[in-house]
């Protein structure tokens, strides 16, 4: 079942809805920080929310997790009000935020073992360490992880209870680059099982590989939606054909002009196939390399640019400000 197939009468404790959302409003003062947000999100889903800062992310995610109270809209986590039940959304849900406190002379295993005690059916420890890739470390003191390793151990943490879903907050914000593709494996694994998971970031390569949708929030609204590869028609958008030339020649106006970074030239052709066949004919009729042909599409990060952009104007007037991460 796709989530546009999903409809609210499918919410519920065995239903297919994770997460449902609509018309969602929440304001602080005089900032409306989200200004009516629907939101579908299928079991077993990654999904990923999208947005510049100040755009209302971490509002609308504290609202679905039971830790903000809403000002408007409906909202059903895995068919529970996470502002009537938070106790018992608590239960299936696991959180990770961009920074967490846990004891440092704990060693890991006695860390999951301990967070593990505060739900009816944890998942055994042993399988916890395996699944975030932490086996080696389980007699490690937390104070001798990496910074990179007790990231995994927030995630070790927020799936001690086995949770049906989990809220990943910019998981991989300040991991060099492997340590990101294993936090990335780490999210993998959890799809695998079956678990919801509902993450912000603002990698565009990191929503890519992992998420099947995205959603982008700008100025308290849901500006686009889709999967990474067909958001806001990239996938149908015109491609752009690019190239450098050698130093003193020219191109006919028909094959562009220099108008990408580093020199490139670039045009937008109606038919792809035959302007290929023009451009290379012209290029070998005159001997001339066409030094690093490429053709593309828009990339993820050049429509949300793009969305962002023209959204702008609607931004809260007030950047986010606040310190995260303090709450568990
Ligand atoms: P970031 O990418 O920086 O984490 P975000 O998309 O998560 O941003 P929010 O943290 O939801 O954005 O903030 C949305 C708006 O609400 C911002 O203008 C922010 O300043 C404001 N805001 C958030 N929390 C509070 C608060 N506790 N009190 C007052 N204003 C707040």
């Amino acid at each position: 079942m796709s989530p546009e197939d999903l409809n609210p009468g499918d919410v519920g404790p065995g239903s297919e809805v994770a997460v449902l959302v609509r018309g969602l409003t929440k304001s602080y003062g005089n900032v409306h920080a989200v200004r009516g947000i629907d939101l579908t999100i299928a079991r077993g889903e990654v999904f990923a929310l999208l947005g510049p800062n100040g755009a209302g992310k971490t509002t609308t995610v504290e609202i679905l997790e039971g830790y903000r109270h809403r000002d408007g809209g409906q909202v059903e986590v895995l068919g529970f009000d996470p502002g009537r039940q938070r106790s018992r959304l608590k239960q299936q849900t696991g959180i990770v935020l961009q920074s967490t406190g846990v004891d440092s002379y704990l060693t890991v295993s006695e860390t999951v073992a301990m967070y593990a005690g505060y739900y009816p059916h944890p998942r055994p420890v042993e399988e916890v360490l395996e699944l975030v890739g932490l086996t080696e470390k389980r007699s490690s003191r937390v104070s001798r992880l990496s910074g990179g390793q007790q990231r995994r151990l927030d995630v070790a943490v927020a799936l001690a209870g086995d949770p049906e879903l989990l809220f990943l907050d910019e998981p991989t914000t300040g991991f060099d680059p492997s340590a990101r593709r294993e936090a990335w494996q780490v999210v993998e694994n959890l799809a695998a099982l079956g678990k919801t998971v509902l993450l912000t970031t603002h990698y565009m390569d990191e929503a890519e590989h992992l998420a099947n949708r995205v959603a982008v929030i700008a100025g308290g609204r849901i500006v686009a939606e889709g999967t990474p590869a067909t958001l806001a028609g990239r996938d149908t958008a015109r491609v752009v054909v690019s190239y450098r030339l050698p130093d003193g020649v020219s191109a006919p106006p028909e094959f562009g002009g220099p108008t990408g970074p580093e020199g490139r030239i670039e045009f937008m052709p109606d038919d792809l196939t035959a302007a290929l066949h023009r451009l290379t004919g012209w290029a070998l009729d005159h001997g001339v390399s066409l030094d690093a042909l490429r053709i593309s599409r828009p990339s993820l990060e050049d429509v949300y640019l793009q969305l962002t952009d023209s959204a702008s104007g609607a931004q809260p007037a007030e950047a986010s400000s606040k310190s995260k991460g303090k709450r568990r």
